[in-house]
Formats: structure tokens, sequence, C-alpha cells
């Protein structure tokens, strides 16, 4: 999407090539998008030598288990091609896991397509399910993607604003996105970038209006067990008559620290299924087979390690909180996922975009503007997002670095 505000961070990031026209010129689909302001960020993170607060992956390692289940089926030769919708150990270890853990009945045979990341699965379930000129009812703040993602499948995006401090929405305004055009609509709990857990009510409200349309919710649940202060994680799909109506997204990247790895998955209705394996088989063919066999073992870890990963997170947030306060930021604290949206009107940057280059060059600590998770760039001009899967030792650092730098601004 085009970077709010219009300019670019740094010159030498990702050219804007002036088009040749006496060349053929890219798709006009395209034309909306630069480079993701995420990855963008985690570029200057790197020129500036700054601590990444801003790209959301962790800094500690993967679980050995999950390592070595990954080395021993590459020696055992799982080179070649997995099965397009997923390794069947996969799918039958995500279909175990959901009736364990949300007591959600899976097919793994009908309802699973395993893809190269959630990020695979969340375009390709929109492809699969959405006509050009069909509305997809989006929450901003949104996770960056989610905007190519409605301009890619040809959709029609409708924002429904969640607002601060508790990130609530107005079941009114919900209301009056949904229409008889309304295809889908794109939840994220625990939701990037603001935190918010969404209550059983909410999604309640939501499912009502979804079964009055007779719309989907497509539904991305890849942070299900970051989780702080006792909050619950509740699947959509759980819902009276929203099982037939949801296409639920998760993965590997969070849950078991291998953002690089690139296995997600989505579960949804046989129709749909097959819908979303068609489209993700001309994309990708596959997600990589070795690592879909160590993901498999992974996804019988106890319930133990889920718990651990759950509180180590709620230290690392908050760590981080208490660094960012002190350096004069207004935090939101999330109940979910691991973001935290920062507040900066008490600090003096006339924006964002500002904030976050100022924290990146004279901090050396990396977060991403708040812009960037809304299409109206102005409503995100007084927050900027940080990101804490870090080791507490690289916490600790940035809230030094935080401190120095505002001493000396002050
Ligand atoms: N989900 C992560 C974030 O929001 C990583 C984004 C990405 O680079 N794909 O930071």
């Amino acid at each position: 999407m085009t970077l709010p505000g219009g300019s670019r961070y740094n010159g030498a990031a990702m050219p804007n090539h002036t088009h040749d026209t006496r060349l053929p010129a890219p798709a006009r689909r395209t034309e909306g998008f630069t480079e993701s302001v995420i990855r963008e960020m985690t570029r200057l993170a790197h020129q500036f030598d700054a601590i990444n607060l801003a790209q959301g992956f962790p800094d500690f390692p993967a679980p050995d288990a999950l390592k070595e289940a990954a080395a021993r089926a590459i020696l055992a030769d799982i080179n070649q091609y997995a099965i397009t919708w997923g390794a069947p150990a996969l799918r039958a270890a995500i279909a175990d896991k959901y009736a364990a853990f949300q007591r959600m009945a899976v097919d793994p045979e009908r309802e699973i397509t395993v893809c190269c990341g959630a990020t695979e699965a969340m375009i390709a379930a929109l492809l699969a399910v959405v006509n050009p000129g069909e509305e997809v009812v989006v929450f901003e703040p949104f996770y960056e993607n989610y905007g190519p993602d409605t301009i890619l499948s040809g959709a029609t995006p409708r924002f429904v604003p969640l607002r601060p401090p508790h990130w609530e929405f107005d079941p009114e305004e919900l209301a009056r996105a949904f229409g008889p055009h309304t295809k889908a609509i794109v939840l994220n709990t625990p939701n990037n970038p603001t935190g918010k857990v969404f209550s059983r009510a909410e999604l309640e409200c939501i499912a009502a209006l979804c079964q009055r349309w007779n719309a989907l919710a497509v539904t991305d649940e890849i942070y299900e067990h970051i989780l702080y202060d006792g909050a619950q994680h509740i699947s959509i799909a759980t819902l009276p008559g929203m099982r037939e109506r949801t296409i639920t997204i998760s993965g590997a990247s969070k849950t078991y620290a291998a953002t690089g790895w690139r296995i997600g998955y989505c579960v949804a209705p046989p129709a749909l299924a097959s819908a979303i394996r068609k489209v993700h088989d001309f994309l990708t063919v596959g997600a990589p087979a070795p690592l879909q066999e160590a993901v498999a073992t992974a996804m019988r870890f106890e319930a133990d390690y889920y718990t651990e990963l759950a509180r180590a997170y709620q230290d690392r947030r908050d760590l981080l909180i208490g660094c960012l306060e002190a350096a004069g930021f207004r935090c939101s604290v999330p109940r979910g996922a691991y973001y935290v949206m920062a507040d900066i009107s008490a600090l003096g940057f006339a924006d964002d975009r500002e904030c976050a280059r100022w924290l990146v060059e004279h901090a050396r600590v990396a977060a991403v503007p708040g812009s960037s998770f809304y299409h109206q760039a102005d409503s995100g001009r007084h927050l900027v997002r940080f990101a804490f899967p870090k080791r507490p030792a690289t916490l600790a650092e940035a809230g030094r670095r935080l401190a120095s730098a505002a001493a000396a601004r002050s």
C-alpha cells in the first residue's frame, strides 16, 4: 500500500522505478502497493544497527524437539513435494489439536489446507471465495497484508474502526458495514497490532451479521496461544451456525518460534477447502515437506508447552511496557499477541513517521509507524507499534537505548 504521507523512509529501499512508457507496464493492481513498511523498517534496523522491534519475529531459538524433527525428516529424505494440501501426518496433528484445544471436529481429509505460512492461507482463502467487486469487512487498525490481500482478490474493503484504549468496535458501525455485497469479514484474534482479544459477546455480534448477510468469517488466529492476564481465545468457528461459514487460519510461526519456516494452514468446510486447495496448488504447489513433518511433531507438544509460552510472553510484555512508559510512551496493554501500540502524543513528534525515523536513527530501536495499520494515514499518526518476541536481554537493552535517547532529546 502507499506509504502514508507519500514519501519513503529510505532512498536505498526497494526503488520505485519510473516506468519506461515504451515498454509493457506492470499491472494496475500493483500500483497501490509499496514495499511493506514492516519489512522496510527491518532493513532500516540493519542500516542503523538498531534493535528490531519492528518486524514481529523471535530472537530466541525454536524448541529443540522441533529442530531435531526437521533434521530427522531431511535426513530421512522427506525432501520432495508433499501432497499439495498438506502432509498426512501434519493434517492429522492439526485435526487432533483443534479437537483438544477448541473442541472443534475437523476432517483432515477434506477440510485442511497446509500453506506457506498463514500469509499464504489468507490470500489463498480470499482468492478462493471473493469475486471482484464483492465487499470484505476489515477491522482497523489491521495487519498490513490484509490491505493488499483485498486488492489482489478484487474485493472492496469496508473498514470498521477498533477504538483505543480497549480497541472496541461500535456494533452499529459494524452493522452498517455489512450489506448485500458483503462476502466476508476478516478477523484477527488475538489481534495484530492492537493486542485485542475478541470476547465471546463481540464474536457473537460478528457471527449474527455474517448469518444475516450470508457472509463468511475469515479468521487469522496465528497468535492463538499468546494470551495474557487470563484472556481466553475463542475461535469464531465454534459459535453456533459459524462452522460452515468460517475459514480458520493459523500456523507454526508464532507458536513454535519458527517464522522463517512458512508453515501455516487453514480449516474450511469441504466445498470452500476444495477451492482454497486449488488456489494454493497454483500459487505454491505446497509448503516445505520436511518442515511439515517437524511441525506435526510440535503440534503434539503437551499442554504445559503452551502455558509456558504465554507466561514467558507476559514477562516480555511487562518488561517492554515498563521501558516504554519510562521513556514517555503511553501504552495500550495487549491482552494477546506480541505487539504494543504506543501513543506518542506526549513526545513532541510531528507524526508517527518522524517518530519511527528518530527511534531507528537516534535510539537505534526500530518500531513500525502506526499509520501503516490504517487505510488513512491520519488515523495512526499518534501511534507506533513495538514487537516484543525478544529475549529479556534484548528488551532491556532496547529500554536503555530508549531512555538515553529520550534524555538526550529533552
Ligand atoms: N506478523 C509479523 C509482523 O506483523 C511479521 C510481518 C511480516 O513481515 N510478514 O510484524
